[in-house]
């Protein structure tokens, strides 16, 4: 019988409530939660596909791992013996070399619980700060501005400003596709009034820039500019709100000396706009009853992350666009918790219940709380200087919790370095298919999404429960059970007359805990519980005790959580780019998201529907820099920064500008030959955020020339094919596999074929020589193709060194279909298939193609949706679709040729 369980979305910081459907301790099926606030029963197309993640047993962690030295390989061991190991091995290191020789990286995957039980272990037990997140590498800028500005972390904004907000200004935020229900609840506002007007930052013209009133398509990096532009324009035409400034804030004045510079024409020049649209965006912005801005990664992933984040506030602060509904500025977190892990403190510059490590007071507050003697002062190391540490020796130990750094983290060389000189590493995870885990002494499996519970908070402070459906994996166990554990363990080692610090029995047991930690301070959730989530249903914080509901806007008064009450205004300067382009390297390269994958693959890469939609990685180009180059659509290109260089093939788009250029971030060694965008990107940070600058980086363009090329299918068990292939991926120049159904599908380029590859190859694929195999070589030319039958339709080939028809073959395999015809045909020239047709509607599987014959009849988008169903399940394609049917209207539609 199938069971029904009320979960949350693992993947982005909206947060959305999940049915998770289970039979038999299997995830069958997912449906949105109607009655969740964040959204209303809808789901985007990386929701839609969870299932498919967790479906399979292929690469997943079910036992514990261990390598006896550095150079033997891993071997399975019982639970008891890695948490003995890891928890004598830290305790050695720090007995030997200070607690400070020791690092936890962890994660905004993790849920509240399991941060809490880290960040306590790390602090309350060790006495070190070198605990560090992947949320250093996402929205640090946005709470070191947050809290510089307003006085406390958090947004002062929720979700229902949406639906109030008449302008709505996106800065940094491609919406539409990193978050996709909030972006859907934006177009049923503006369908319902059109008068509300949308802005656009953001160099790239993306899906959201798509649909925008007024895009600005900045230079890269020059946000403070625009913004003190616009600053400049509201002060000097009398459109700043005076009484709110003196009542609610300070510092206006050295704002106003500092943007005087700043006149429209001179910003404009810098942002390469026009002056027109600097102004009527200041006009919009400051005149409208209600200005939203919604921010992420394009403003944070910079080494001036902060100050874009600033200037942003100054102009909410300046024009009183704050604390009302539809007004504020509203950081959207990129993970599904990290929130949370700012809630419990679980960075190296945070104490539990936004408590700062530097101050003594808060330091005195939480170990009379946890009943430890003192807290260290000593500043944790952020991410960046944290593998830094590691690469020089200083940290000897590192316990990695659910995330990759070997492909978030910049310039990922260095952290490759880092962890091989390690002395020891500990890799926590549900997946086994990651870039880090091939560094790690000890693997502790862990359970993944819909097999364990806790809470999350989403981007608007609303806290949810996550529940477990079905029973963990083998032997994964959850996050928090796994750091009890060796907490118990390296508390018996270390302090063994202390009282228990993890006397916990379950995460409701921790939840408690850290509520009482919040009492008092300005997420005070001490009215919040288990059983009143489970009653209510999610609710925002703060929600202290005798509290009826959450508080859904903060400031609503005008006092901030300053210490005066009064909201700081940052007189922000404009600062070049930590790495600017020159005649060597000349192109501005951009990274961002795809709309169906998420992060580092290792769950959404498992879910052939994430493929569809964008199933290579690529390099975009503006076409005239193309043409100037002599190259063209497909070409394999080098793109190359001072650090490094990787192989894309190029697609031309004028969604870039002339001069920039586009990767997406999601790419890995798990996927392609290379550790993805991150071997080219730089690991400068911001100065007060330390977090890096993700999101650009200097880069040169060049053709480079790879004659012996390679095209793979096969069908069948596609995740153990993957992980078959994916070893030899590196061997090639540039190689990526995709998955489409139940086919893997591997490309790949070289100067020459690489020694023996091809029969590694054959066996990997499962492609041996026998009966109902065909091949044909031609040793001369470096011609070797094979092909496989299964019960008379094709099951796979290998084409190298003459893919000519390799596509059309590729074609009859999806087909899927009977043979027809000689088996010998398999070989001969065939017409090339059609283009590559991409699939726009990833629920109801509608090729590009089929749309656009729908358009070119005169097909409205309603009648798209009516016709092809597309649209009309997640609504992740609607900004495309929109797109597509403006772009190609039939002439007589828009009343040409009458
Ligand atoms: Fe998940 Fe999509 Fe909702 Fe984000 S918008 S929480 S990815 S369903």
């Amino acid at each position: 019988m199938e069971t029904v369980t009320k979960s949350t979305c693992c993947y982005c910081g909206v947060g959305c409530g999940v049915l998770i459907k289970s039979q038999h301790g299997r995830i069958t099926g997912i449906a949105g939660d109607p009655d969740h606030p964040a959204n209303y029963g809808r789901l985007c197309s990386k929701g839609m596909a969870l299932p498919s993640t967790v479906q399979s047993e292929v690469g997943r962690a079910t036992y514990p791992e261990m390598r006896l030295e550095r150079s033997s390989p891993r071997r399975r061991v019982d639970w008891e013996s890695a948490l003995e190991t890891v928890a004598q091995r830290f305790a050695d290191t720090i007995r030997n070399h200070g607690p400070d020789a020791v690092a936890f990286y962890v994660s905004g995957q993790l849920l509240t619980e399991d941060y809490y039980l880290f960040n306590k272990l790390a602090k309350g037990l060790v006495g070190t700060n070198n605990i560090d997140t992947n949320s250093r590498l996402c929205m640090s800028s946005a709470v070191t501005a947050y809290k510089l500005a307003l006085g406390a972390d958090g947004p002062p904004t929720c979700y229902e400003d949406l639906e109030h907000a008449q302008t709505v200004l996106f800065a940094g935020s491609n919406m539409a596709y990193a978050h996709p229900v909030l972006y859907r609840r934006l177009e049923t506002a503006k369908a319902a009034d059109p008068s509300i007007r949308w802005i656009v930052i953001d160099p790239r013209r993306t899906d959201t820039a798509a649909m925008a009133d007024l895009h600005l398509a900045i230079q890269p990096g020059t946000d403070v500019a625009l913004f003190n532009g616009m600053l400049h324009h509201l002060i000097w035409e009398g459109l700043v709100d005076r009484a709110y400034i003196d009542a609610h804030t300070d510092g206006f004045t050295a704002l106003k000396n500092l943007v005087r510079d700043y006149t429209p024409r001179f910003a404009a020049e810098l942002c390469g706009i026009r002056v027109e649209d600097l102004v009527q965006a200041a006009e919009w912005f400051g005149a409208s009853p209600a200005s939203l801005s919604l921010y992420c990664m394009g403003l944070n992933q910079s080494s001036h992350g902060t100050d874009k984040n600033l200037a942003l506030i100054n102009l909410h602060l300046a024009t009183g666009q704050i604390g009302r509904p539809g007004a504020g500025p509203f950081s959207l977190t990129g993970q599904p918790n990290a929130m949370g892990g700012r809630e419990v403190g679980g960075m190296a510059t945070m104490l539990a219940a936004h408590r700062d490590v530097g101050n003594p007071a808060h330091r005195a507050e939480v170990a009379g709380l946890w009943g430890v003697e003192t807290l260290s002062a000593r500043p944790g190391l952020p991410a960046v200087e944290m593998f830094e540490a590691i690469r020089a020796g200083r940290i000897k130990a590192v316990w990695i919790v659910c995330t990759n750094p070997v492909h978030s983290m910049p310039d990922i060389d260095k952290v490759r370095a880092a962890l091989n000189a390690a002395e020891f590493v500990v890799v926590q995870e549900a997946f086994m298919q990651t870039d880090t885990v091939p560094f790690a002494d000890v693997v502790l499996p862990a359970a993944a999404w819909g097999e364990k519970g806790g809470t999350v908070t989403n981007s608007e402070r609303r806290i949810s429960r996550v529940r477990q459906a079905v029973p963990a994996l083998g032997e994964a166990m959850p996050d928090w059970w796994i750091a009890r554990q060796v907490g118990v363990r390296m508390q018996a080692l270390l302090h063994p007359h202390r009282a228990n610090l993890f006397d916990f029995a379950s995460p409701e047991a921790i939840f408690d805990e850290h509520r009482k930690l919040t009492v008092g301070r300005d997420l005070d959730i001490g009215g919040l519980s288990y059983d009143l989530l489970e009653q209510a249903g999610p609710q925002q914080w703060p929600y202290p005790v005798g509290s009826q509901s959450g508080q859904a806007r903060r400031y609503a008064d005008g006092v901030f959580a300053t210490a005066n009450g009064r909201a700081k205004f940052h007189a922000t300067q404009y600062h070049t780019l930590a790495e600017t382009t020159n005649a060597r390297y000349p192109f501005h390269l951009l990274t961002g998201r795809l709309r169906d994958q998420w992060h580092g693959m290792s769950r959404s890469g498992r879910a052939a529907a994430s493929f569809s939609h964008a199933p290579e990685p690529t390099l975009t180009m503006h076409p005239d820099d193309a043409e100037r180059r002599g190259l063209r659509a497909g070409d394999l290109v080098t793109v190359a920064s001072k650090r490094a260089q990787m192989v894309l093939p190029l697609q031309l788009s004028d969604e870039v500008q002339s001069g920039t250029v586009f990767a997406a971030m999601h790419w890995n060694a798990q996927f392609m030959n290379s550790g993805g965008i991150n071997e080219i990107s730089l690991n400068t940070v911001d100065a007060r955020s330390f977090q890096p600058e993700l999101k650009h980086a200097a880069v040169r363009v060049e053709a480079v020339a790879l004659p012996w090329r390679m095209l793979a299918a096969r069908r069948g068990d596609v995740l153990a094919l993957q992980a078959r292939v994916q070893p030899l991926l590196h061997e090639c120049a540039y190689a990526a596999i995709a998955i489409e159904a139940d086919l893997l599908v591997v490309r790949a380029a070289s100067e020459q074929a690489p020694a023996q590859w091809l029969e590694r190859l054959y066996d990997a694929l499962a492609l041996p020589v026998g009966a109902d195999t065909l091949e044909y070589r031609d040793a001369r030319r470096s011609i070797s193709k094979r092909v496989l039958w299964a019960d008379s339709a094709l099951a796979g080939f290998v084409f190298a060194g003459d893919i000519g028809s390799a596509d059309a073959l590729l074609d009859k395999l999806r087909d899927a279909k009977p043979w027809e015809g000689p088996r010998l045909g398999a070989f001969s020239r065939q017409p090339a298939g059609a283009a590559a047709d991409r699939t726009v509607c990833q629920c109801m599987q509608v090729k590009q193609s089929r749309i656009m014959r729908a358009i070119a009849s005169g097909a409205t988008l309603n009648e798209l949706k009516a016709t092809l169903g597309c649209g009309t399940v997640c609504g992740s394609c609607i900004p495309e679709l929109k797109q597509l049917s403006d772009k190609h209207k039939p002439l007589q539609s828009i009343g040409v040729g009458k």
